[in-house]
């Protein structure tokens, strides 16, 4: 936060609206951290809104890393016209690793508990 007050103070001019605009920024940051860390655990949203946040974010991550970057306001992503159809997306090489792994894991998991049994 002091990095972010002190690049404010410079930017106001040494006006008081720094401090403001700073404390604006860290909110905006929380923000982002905390519904990305949501997004990320099993909790199923069920807000209309939450849902459109989660599902606009994962398929940042299961599609392709290269859209559906904005994900707290999906409308900057229609601004900058990263949001297309996913369908007219390809699967991106880190989504397919990502896929994977995923499947590489649960079959794990699955050897591993029908072998304890
Ligand atoms: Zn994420």
């Amino acid at each position: 936060m002091a990095v972010s007050l002190t690049a404010f103070w410079v930017g106001f001019g040494g006006s008081e609206l720094a401090v403001t605009a700073s404390v604006a920024y860290f909110a905006m940051g929380l923000l982002y951290e905390y519904t990305h860390f949501i997004v990320h655990t099993r909790y199923l949203p069920r807000s209309k809104l939450a849902k459109a946040i989660r599902m606009h974010h994962m398929l940042h991550h299961t599609r392709n890393e290269a859209y559906w970057l904005a994900f707290i306001v999906p409308q900057v992503d229609a601004m900058f016209g990263t949001a297309p159809q996913p369908g007219s997306v390809r699967m991106s090489d880190m989504a397919k690793q990502g896929l994977k792994a995923s499947r590489d894991a649960a079959a794990t998991a699955s050897g591993a508990s029908a072998g304890s049994s």
